[in-house]
């Protein structure tokens, strides 16, 4: 590789599914990669990665473990556990302030890959059953709980599509709405029909044993035994660096994509996976191939932008996507 020490043709902030498969493609079109990671990934809490084609039920470590061994292979890419804390755009490139550096490293195309947060609801007990028999997402985590007694957390229309979308798994559901006036009558009418119960007292307490649910404890009435319990809530960006450097976002805070790539609104600046999941599928297999199809894009135009400059790498190579 030709360039200089401290500057690199791509880095990519956040090394999760998206990141780290982002970095392998880029390698494999020899692109002097850095990936930085500062180790907080979204599914923290969690024993297993289900639905990730050829990796099962993976627990969540071993799945970023191997990948980044397989990245091993590339000399040229380079890993960093370390947070960004700036960057700054100027004169076409990305300056990046590593923590721990002492001067910003620089690049031709930046790629986000910073993930999200999910809020958790305030509910005493609840950390210590996150991941275990509390979630968020019935695709992730349904199959783990067929067939059982399910409550469902949710404080308007949202909560109540969880509820209904919850009978996939089991026709045992309950939904508790905490008191709120949120839920529609129609929404509770049409969970009724379907045998879902609606709770309106509120829960004020999860009991559970080694991370497992066993009761509901609400501010009045009887307890209620239940073995996993979703919630809808809101998430939010895990980084503020979308929004630092002007990145335009959905109404649900998930960065805006331009057109069918993951180019954003600044010009060189990618993002992919969950911090962009506009509506989308949010499992880590798609995370991946938006961070596979970031690098597509950012291979591409870096190769456009060489050509142009008279700079051409490789032999014949054609730029489709400029
Ligand atoms: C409880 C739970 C269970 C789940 N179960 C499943 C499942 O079974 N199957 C499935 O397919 N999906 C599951 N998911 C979803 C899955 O976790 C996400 O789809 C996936 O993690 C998204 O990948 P990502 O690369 O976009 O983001 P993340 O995996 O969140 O990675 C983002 C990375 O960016 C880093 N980062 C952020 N800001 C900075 C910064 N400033 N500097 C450096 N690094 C930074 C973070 O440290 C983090 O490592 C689950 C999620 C949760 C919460």
């Amino acid at each position: 590789m030709d360039t200089p020490p401290g500057f690199y043709e791509v880095i990519i902030v956040g090394g999760g599914p998206a990141g780290l498969s982002a970095a392998l493609v880029l390698a494999r079109c020899c692109r002097k990669v850095l990936v930085v990671d500062a180790g907080r990934p979204r599914n923290y809490a969690s024993h297993s990665v289900g639905g990730f084609l050829s990796r099962d039920r993976i627990h969540p470590k071993e799945l970023l473990r191997i990948a980044r061994e397989e990245l091993h292979a590339y000399p040229c890419v380079e890993q960093r556990h370390a947070e960004v804390k700036e960057i700054a755009r100027i004169a076409e490139r990305f300056h990046v302030m590593v923590a721990g550096e002492a001067q910003p490293l620089q690049c031709r195309r930046l790629l986000l890959a910073t993930g999200v947060v999910d809020e958790l609801p305030s509910i005493e007990g609840i950390e210590a059953l996150y991941g275990n028999s509390v979630f968020h997402c019935p695709i992730c985590n349904g199959w783990d709980v067929r067939d059982q007694p399910l409550a469902v957390y949710g404080t308007d229309e949202d909560g109540a599509e969880l509820a209904s979308e919850m009978l996939a798994w089991s026709d045992d559901v309950v939904l508790c709405t905490q008191g709120s006036r949120d839920v529609p009558d129609e929404w509770r009418d049409r969970l009724r029909e379907r045998g879902v119960r609606v709770i309106d007292r509120k829960i004020t307490r999860l009991m559970g044993n080694g991370g497992q649910l066993e009761c509901l404890y609400f501010e009045t009435g009887e307890p209620l035994a239940r073995r996993a319990l979703f919630f809808s809530s809101p998430q939010h960006q895990q980084s503020g660096l979308p929004a630092s450097l002007g990145c335009q976002f959905s109404e649900e805070g998930m960065v805006r994509k331009k057109g069918a790539c993951e180019a954003t609104n600044i010009p060189g600046l990618y993002v992919a996976g969950n911090a962009s999941a506009c509506g989308g599928t949010q499992l880590a297999i798609v995370a991946a191939a938006e961070g596979a199809d970031a690098a597509h894009f950012i291979h591409c135009s870096l190769a456009a932008e060489d050509f142009r400059r008279g700079r051409v790498k490789g032999k014949g190579f054609a730029p489709k996507h400029p």
